[in-house]
């Protein structure tokens, strides 16, 4: 029998931006906490997809390099007792006299509640439907950029219309001799500051194309074969890397291989306005949770974490003292 020290009251599984500030708040909280992260680093997307992006849209920060804000969410959440756990993946989950029973690749644990911050799962970018695109990942291929200095004074293709394509695209401009931005329509899936900024850059925007064809040119450069879509019409362009943005396919099956998992629907788990799921003090927040008005964005997983951590620490110690301010709940 396992006794009460060694259950912890809340485990967060998934170490991106919602699971470590969770994680910080549960200190704060004063629960017994752990966090389960799959990769060998904190932050999730933001550390694996795109560590040198300057992101705009975070409360408190007119600007902020991606990273950079990972450690001082990391640096935050080591002011409190959280356990972190990185290289284990949560592979089951079941129900217990302690609540739940978690096991990852590495150890088994006990849990009263759980919060699940598992984001868009594993990152399995949508890849570049062309016959021989393997033979060129890892350098001339990329489905993000994680080392600018790969691309200084490179010609770069950047393929995709959304957010992330412009972003990027805007992001090599400031290193590479020439951007290349190729988008299926004419118009860009993208925020109205960032379009705006695509039309005051030197990024040649070649639209509507769609790529068919990848071959290996001298110097170690790639000649890159566009259709122009409704029309056969045909060019190419000579290239030093492509990046390819077509965003990610959502997968749902590590969620639905656990015992006990709340109902997932096309990688998302319907939340009340709680974060609580349909599965008694199991919460879902961040990129995971779904409800009416939901942004997938970190300034929304840095308002779901606290609501999630109050509700579930009221559902285990209803006779506690609800939330303070931050101020008097830290002890340190
Ligand atoms: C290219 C790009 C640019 C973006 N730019 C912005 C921006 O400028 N501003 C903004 O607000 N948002 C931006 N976003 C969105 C933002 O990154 C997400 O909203 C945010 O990362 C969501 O955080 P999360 O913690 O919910 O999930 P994630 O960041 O996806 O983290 C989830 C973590 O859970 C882990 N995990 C998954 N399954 C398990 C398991 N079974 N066991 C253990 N661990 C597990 C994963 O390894 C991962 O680390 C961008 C996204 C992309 C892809």
């Amino acid at each position: 029998m396992a006794s009460e020290n060694s259950i912890y009251d809340i485990t967060i599984i998934g170490g991106g931006p919602a699971g470590i500030f969770a994680g910080f708040y549960a200190g704060l909280r004063n629960a017994r906490a752990q966090i389960i992260e799959s990769l060998s680093e904190l932050g999730g997307q933001v550390s694996a997809l795109y560590p040198e992006k300057t992101i705009l849209d975070v409360g408190g920060y007119p600007e902020i390099k991606a990273r950079k804000l990972i450690n001082q969410l990391e640096g935050q959440l080591r002011t409190v007792d959280t356990a972190v756990k990185l290289n284990q993946t949560v592979t089951d989950i079941q129900k217990n006299a302690a609540g739940y029973q978690i096991t990852t690749n590495q150890e088994t644990t006990l849990t009263k509640g759980i919060i699940i911050a598992t984001g868009v799962g594993a990152f399995n970018p949508r890849k570049l439907a062309v016959d021989n695109s393997a033979d060129f990942e890892g350098h001339n291929l990329f489905y993000s950029v994680k080392n600018l200095d790969q691309f200084k004074d490179q010609t770069v293709l950047v393929a995709g219309g959304g957010d992330s394509a412009i972003d990027e695209a805007l992001l090599l401009e400031k290193v590479a001799k020439k951007v290349y931005l190729l988008h299926r329509r004419d118009k860009f899936r993208a925020m109205e500051h960032s379009v705006d900024q695509l039309k005051n850059s030197s990024i040649e925007t070649v639209t509507p194309y769609l790529i068919k064809g990848l071959s290996s040119i001298a110097g170690g450069r790639v000649a890159v074969s566009a259709k122009k879509m409704k029309s056969d019409d045909m060019i190419e362009l000579q290239v030093d890397k492509i990046v390819v943005n077509y965003g990610f396919i959502a997968q749902d099956d590590a969620l639905n291989a656990w015992n006990v998992h709340p109902d997932v629907n096309r990688g998302t788990i319907r939340v009340q306005s709680s974060g609580l799921t349909d599965l008694e003090n199991v919460f879902a927040i961040g990129d995971v949770s779904k409800y009416e008005g939901k942004e997938p964005l970190i300034a929304t997983a840095f308002g779901e974490a606290p609501i999630a951590v109050n509700a579930l620490m009221q559902s285990l110690y209803p006779d506690r003292r609800g939330p303070l301010h931050s101020t008097a709940m830290h002890k340190k």
